[in-house]
């Protein structure tokens, strides 16, 4: 297979960019060193330049989809994925999960060590096992190098359809699939159907290395054939199409019935669920339920079902749809009790101060927050939701001290920058909001959206040394982006 250098530049020129950099303003757009095209080792790329694929891709699939940004969930995805890759057989490698809040059951790897899982698989698996089974099997893609023979078809062309088609390919969006994906493809001039063959070996292999990682992150591997062989039965109800995940990831009787025989192997022994676990599956469906009402009406029947500590994760489910319904009081006496019994999990304390937010008692949201985050220093929902609340009681300038701090020690999100435009706004610091707004927008593979709001910075930004310079250099890097797409 021969390769093109010249797209294969026009793809490191669109993605040259430390796309996680914690601090823009700081940035330095990286040397980037041209590529050994072919060399004896068959490298394609180097980890950064596939790192910075990676970033790349994750922007471009914000606009198209609606990646979860409820920092508990994130959060949540992000250390199960960890606990997994820790055991992987290249545990220094970064990978990046999130959560796409769509009912299709389907998980992607993409390059970089991004992986997406679909909120609709989280819902239909049963056990966390099951959960981790789908991230371990996407992970061992990934370090199996799979990927590896998408990234050569990729490189033979310009980059935006290059990334068209890996996006398409990854999440599945074939005839009948996505129809944002399938307008991108359109759009981006892509002119063939592609899709990620992983050949049958490699879906094996990925089971085999995806168990072991299971094993030793104290998961239960039999949970891998039980869940693939439940994702193949749901497909058996009527009207029911077959699972993306199971299209992108062939599933035969056979290959489940191997996985079964190999899973039996391990010792037999109990896994029980995280209530992390349990908690995000409920709030999940909270935030993907048609309406709070539906969500509630799903809650009323499942609450006296299970474990007591299975109720009262439906009991915060319930108060949580009660809260966004306006029930604040009901709301409150339930998180107030789990706040009581379950004093180390988070997730209640936020929840109880997010009913004064959904109340609009933003004074005392506020003091809840202060109090929570004393229990929980480091917790990224608590904080920005505390930013929140300090934003309606007009205290601007704490908040800017937080999300600064913020910023020191988490990657930025597009929310992130919004609040942080937000603030600067309150302050009167119109080109820095407007500069904000400009990183917001690009992570969410808005550039032009970027651009203009740069624009609207520069007008503002008088002489304001510092700020032009930062806004110079952004859009003489997000212009050559742009221009190297068009190539
Ligand atoms: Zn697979």
């Amino acid at each position: 297979m021969t390769l093109k250098p010249k797209a294969l530049l026009a793809a490191i020129m669109f993605t040259a960019i430390a796309g996680l950099d914690a601090d823009p303003i700081q940035a330095d757009v990286p040397d980037i060193e041209l590529p050994d095209i072919g060399d004896s080792t068959g490298t394609l790329m180097t980890p950064q330049q596939e790192m910075e694929l990676g970033a790349a891709f994750y922007r471009n699939l914000h606009a198209q989809m609606e990646i979860n940004s409820d920092l508990e969930v994130t959060d949540y995805i992000q250390s199960l994925g960890s606990k997994l890759t820790a055991n992987s057989d290249t545990p220094a490698q970064p990978f990046t999960f999130f959560v796409v809040n769509q009912q299709v059951i389907n998980a992607f790897a993409g390059p970089g060590g991004y992986i997406g899982v679909n909120s609709g698989l989280i819902l239909l698996s049963e056990e966390e096992s099951e959960l981790a089974s789908v991230l371990a099997h996407e992970i061992s893609h990934v370090t199996q190098r799979h990927l590896f023979q998408t990234f050569q078809a990729a490189s033979r062309m310009a980059i935006p359809s290059a990334l068209a088609m890996l996006g398409a390919a990854l999440i599945g969006a074939k005839g009948g699939g996505d129809a944002a994906m399938a307008a991108m493809m359109a759009a981006k001039g892509a002119s063939q159907q592609y899709q990620i063959d992983f050949t049958r070996d490699n879906e094996v292999e990925a089971d085999r290395v995806g168990m072991q990682i299971m094993s030793k992150s104290e998961f239960n591997p039999r949970s891998m054939p039980a869940f693939f062989e439940r994702m193949q039965q749901s497909t058996r109800f009527a009207g029911n199409r077959i699972p993306e995940f199971l299209l992108t990831h062939p599933v035969t009787v056979a290959r489940i019935s191997d996985t079964r025989d190999r899973s039996e192997h391990f010792a037999y022994k109990q896994y029980p669920d995280s209530m992390a676990y349990q908690i995000i599956r409920v709030k999940l469906r909270v935030i993907t339920a048609p309406s709070p009402r539906n969500a509630l009406d799903y809650f009323l029947t499942m609450h006296n079902r299970g474990t007591g500590q299975q109720q009262d994760v439906m009991a915060y489910g319930t108060a949580l749809a009660q809260s966004k319904l306006g029930q604040t009081e009901k709301a409150k006496a339930t998180f107030q009790r789990l706040v009581q019994t379950y004093p180390h999990q988070s997730q209640f304390m936020n929840a109880l101060a997010g009913t004064e937010m959904d109340a609009k008692n933003f004074h005392k949201a506020a003091e809840l927050y202060e109090l929570a985050l004393q229990r929980f220093p480091d917790n990224q929902a608590m904080t920005l939701n505390y930013v929140r609340a300090l934003l309606n009681t007009q205290q601007a300038a704490k908040a800017r001290q937080l999300l600064h701090g913020f910023l020191k020690h988490h990657p930025p999100t597009p929310d992130v920058y919004e609040l942080m435009a937000e603030t600067y706004s309150k302050l009167g610091m119109e080109g820095e909001s407007h500069r904000y707004y400009a990183e917001g927008y690009y992570l969410l593979g808005q550039t032009k959206s970027a651009l203009l709001q740069l624009q609207l910075a520069k007008r503002v930004a008088g002489n304001n040394f510092y700020l032009n310079s930062v806004i110079d250099e952004r859009m003489e890097h997000w212009r050559s982006q742009e221009m190297a797409k068009k190539e």
